[in-house]
């Protein structure tokens, strides 16, 4: 532990964002990093708890305070193999993380926890811009192959690859990162370090094969038989959809047709701007909250739009946590991105009722607004009113995986429409396992590197060829 009195000495701090006049007229990430000295007094602050609640808090099990106190003695290098013991991608979770650690941190009881994620970031810094392989001397001679490149099919494809196995990494989109690359926007995660971890990975013996789509250009069978286990880690992208009158309009889109096409944007691809969505000059409504309606919101700003407006269906959140929801559960209260601080207009307890349309475009919604009585949605009579709006983004979540990839085999799926696996990760498949959103639901990054990490070490099992891995380096 490092200072054992840091944290009635200091107050916690946190990053910095740049203006929001500043920041909305481009693409990259606005957060400015603290100097490290500051980061080592945030570091102080932790208490090194008996029982390290944060650690339960972290899906990954990150030895927090044990890296908080190396950040604390300006030990970096250390920390960064500490850090590399359990998370594969802090780069990652450092900026994208919504930091269950810190919500569970015992400080937090007080509002006034760790700046975990800060110091996550800036150990992961450290060493981002030149990565070393990580290789282990033996090769066990066992073929895997994974399906998809999100973070759960590349922290599952890392870890086996170090434990000697020959990894294949089949994509069917033409870049790897699953919705870390094309969902997720760059002002929130610029790309160039899934770039780094790529380059990595490859230095390290893993092979990707891009553009591959398996279920149509390869058959799941095919890779069963040609491989001793394969992993699916393909995400749960099938969007839920509003099937309701005037859906058929054109200017009513999901989420991800827009967030994508932006992201290639910035990624320099050729777009046909004639066809290609864009928020410029429209009145955009998006209708849905969480992570992806927060996306579509910076996004639209960004793109010049004239005004934005944001539903969500459930009545607004308490704005503090409620003695019912008590610490170290996960606090359930308004949460306001970036992105909305940057000039939506929010609105909560409203239902869609109908696109309503001109020529065949969207020219705005009906809605009414609804409560919730005994844990049901009712509507209140005379609340109807109207949205004016050229483009309406659909950000209502995820209904579950796309199958297509487990054509012609008979794979079992859970209540919940996605894949069935046990612990390990295994399938009713003799050989098949699967990690991530596509076993679990949609659900976040850290919890898919975490599906990654502990389906591989299932997936040695199978091999017969686990041995515990312990990464050292970075
Ligand atoms: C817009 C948006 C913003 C988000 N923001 C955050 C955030 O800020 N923080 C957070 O923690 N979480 C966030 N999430 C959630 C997070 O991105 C996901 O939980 C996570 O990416 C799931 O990882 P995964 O590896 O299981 O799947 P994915 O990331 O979906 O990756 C699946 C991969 O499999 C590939 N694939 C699918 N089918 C096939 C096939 N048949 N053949 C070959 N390849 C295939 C896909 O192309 C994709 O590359 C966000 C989600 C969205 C949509
Ligand atoms: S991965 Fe997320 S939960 Fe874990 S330490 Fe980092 S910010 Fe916290």
């Amino acid at each position: 532990m490092g200072d054992p009195r840091g944290f009635l000495k200091f107050e916690r701090d946190k990053e910095t964002d740049r203006p929001v006049v500043e920041r909305v007229r481009h693409f990259r990430e606005f957060g400015e990093q603290m100097p490290k000295e500051k980061l080592q007094v945030q570091a102080s602050r932790c208490m090194d708890c008996g029982i390290p609640f944060c650690h339960q808090g972290c899906p990954l099990g990150n030895l927090i305070p044990e890296w908080n106190d190396l950040v604390y003695r300006g030990k970096f290098d250390e920390a960064v193999a500490r850090l590399a013991e359990t998370n594969n991608f802090p780069e990652v979770t450092g900026r994208v993380c919504p930091a269950p650690c810190e919500a569970s941190c015992v400080l937090n009881i007080d509002s006034v926890p760790v700046t975990i994620k800060s110091i996550e970031r800036a150990i992961a810094e450290h060493t981002i811009a030149h990565l070393e392989p990580i290789r282990r001397g033996t090769k066990s001679g066992k073929t895997v192959a994974v399906v998809g490149s999100g973070p759960a099919g590349l922290a599952c494809g890392q870890q086996l690859a170090r434990m000697g196995h020959s990894v294949t990494i089949f994509e069917r989109d033409d870049r790897a990162g699953g919705l870390l690359r094309y969902g997720i926007p760059d002002f929130k995660m610029e790309k160039a370090i899934l770039d780094a971890r790529v380059s990595q990975m490859i230095a390290e013996g893993v092979t990707f094969r891009y553009e591959v789509a398996v279920g149509d250009a390869v058959l799941l069978d095919e890779l069963l038989r040609s491989f001793d286990a394969v992993v699916l880690a393909t995400g749960a992208a099938v969007p839920r959809d509003l099937s309701l009158p005037g859906r058929e309009l054109a200017g009513v889109h999901f989420a991800m047709e827009f967030l994508t096409t932006q992201n290639r944007r910035v990624a320099g691809d050729t777009i046909d701007e004639s066809r290609a969505l864009s928020a410029n000059g429209s009145r955009v409504l998006v209708i849905g909250g969480g992570d992806t309606g927060s996306d579509c919101i910076g996004t639209s700003i960004r793109q010049g739009a004239k005004e934005v407006k944001n539903l969500e269906l459930m009545p607004k959140p308490p704005l503090v946590r409620m003695p019912e929801n008590p610490w170290p559960e996960w606090p359930l209260m308004l949460r306001t991105s970036s992105s909305h601080e940057e000039g939506a207009t929010r609105d909560w307890g409203v239902m869609t009722k109908r696109f309503v349309g001109e020529g065949g475009n969207v020219k705005g919604v009906d809605c009414i607004r609804v409560r919730l009585e005994r844990g049901k949605l009712v509507e209140t009579e005379g609340s109807e009113f109207h949205i004016a709006s050229e483009l309406v983004l659909l950000a209502m979540g995820f209904a579950g995986p796309n199958l297509s990839v487990v054509k012609g085999v008979d794979v079992t799926l859970n209540a919940r429409g996605n894949l069935n696996t046990d612990q390990d990760g295994k399938t009713n498949v003799a050989g098949l396992f699967a990690a991530g959103d596509n076993a679990r639901g949609q659900s976040l990054v850290v919890w898919a590197i975490a599906d990654g990490r502990r389906v591989a070490e299932g997936v040695a099992k199978h091999l017969s060829a686990g041995t515990a891995l312990r990464a050292v380096g970075n």
